[in-house]
């Protein structure tokens, strides 16, 4: 297929689930410069989203599926179809955090989080793959994490469901791998969003230490780089996936961590 450099998405239709702030939002900020019409989804302030992606000369709409409603997401990749006739990129990315020990993990944090950041991108592609396939072309870009390739004290949840992502991505490349969709995951080390703040702020809390001591705690302990990785270098990565240049990438997992899994 044939693409424009300067515009290589025009034309095309994304949706971007949790896109009203952090990786999600930097994502739909990436593809729409790149010239994609957006559905943007998620919790946050959709009004101030919305504008951000407008402001790029692009079409979008704020659908407010909750992620661990199958037949919300259902809704959702509709909404895509009926708003723009087609869905061509499908970027599963809402996800939620819960730290605590397996023996105090409350049952129902972890069945939310099994929900919203394991089994959404199921159903997701559930609803879209058919879309893709009859187009002849779909890209379908699944956020992990580092916690899809290694684990960490205190996040049995979100390691056992991003762990579940990067083998349900192989899967669904498998099954797409002769046709013209393919399916990729990126594998983010800490990135600075209201994710990972909420996460520094129970650190500076716990241990009584200023936001800056816990910031370096953090990032010390895990990633060499000593710096997060940003919202735009990850919509950049998501960008490339979507690019004929990716288009025999089939079940990737792609790190940006500053070298987080090297060690
Ligand atoms: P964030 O909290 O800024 O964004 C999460 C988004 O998901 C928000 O828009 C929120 O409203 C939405 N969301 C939450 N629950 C939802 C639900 N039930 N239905 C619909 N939307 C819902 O977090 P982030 O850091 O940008 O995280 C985005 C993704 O990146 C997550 O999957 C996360 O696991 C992954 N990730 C983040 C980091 C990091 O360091 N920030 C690292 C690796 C992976």
């Amino acid at each position: 297929m044939q693409q424009s450099p300067t515009l290589p998405l025009a034309g095309k239709t994304a949706v971007v689930t949790g896109s009203t702030s952090g990786i999600g939002l930097g994502i739909a900020t990436a593809l729409a410069q790149a010239g994609a019409n957006l559905v943007l989804n998620g919790f946050g302030d959709a009004q101030a989203a919305l504008a951000q992606i407008e402001a790029l000369g692009v079409q979008a709409v704020h659908h407010g599926a909750d992620m661990s409603r199958p037949d919300e997401i259902e809704a959702m990749t509709a909404c895509a179809v009926q708003r723009f006739g087609g869905l061509d990129i499908l970027v599963n990315n809402a996800g939620i955090q819960h730290v605590e020990s397996i023996e105090h993990f409350p049952p129902d944090r972890w069945d939310q989080i099994i929900a919203v950041n394991l089994s959404a991108t199921f159903h997701a592609m559930r609803f879209a793959l058919p879309i893709m396939r009859e187009a002849g072309w779909g890209r379908v870009i699944n956020i992990a994490s580092v916690h899809g390739l290694i684990g960490s004290v205190g996040k049995s949840a979100y390691v056992a469901a991003k762990h579940g992502v990067i083998g349900l991505t192989k899967v669904a490349a498998l099954e797409t791998a002769r046709s013209g969709v393919t399916v990729n995951a990126i594998c983010p080390g800490w990135v600075l969003t209201p994710l990972v703040q909420a996460q520094i702020d129970d650190l500076a809390r716990r241990e009584s230490i200023s936001n800056e001591a816990a910031t370096e705690r953090l990032l010390g302990e895990k990633q060499p780089s000593a710096r997060f990785a940003s919202v735009e270098q990850i919509g950049g990565v998501a960008v490339f996936l979507c690019s004929q240049a990716a288009s025999e990438m089939r079940g990737a997992e792609i790190k940006v961590d500053g070298g987080w899994v090297a060690q």
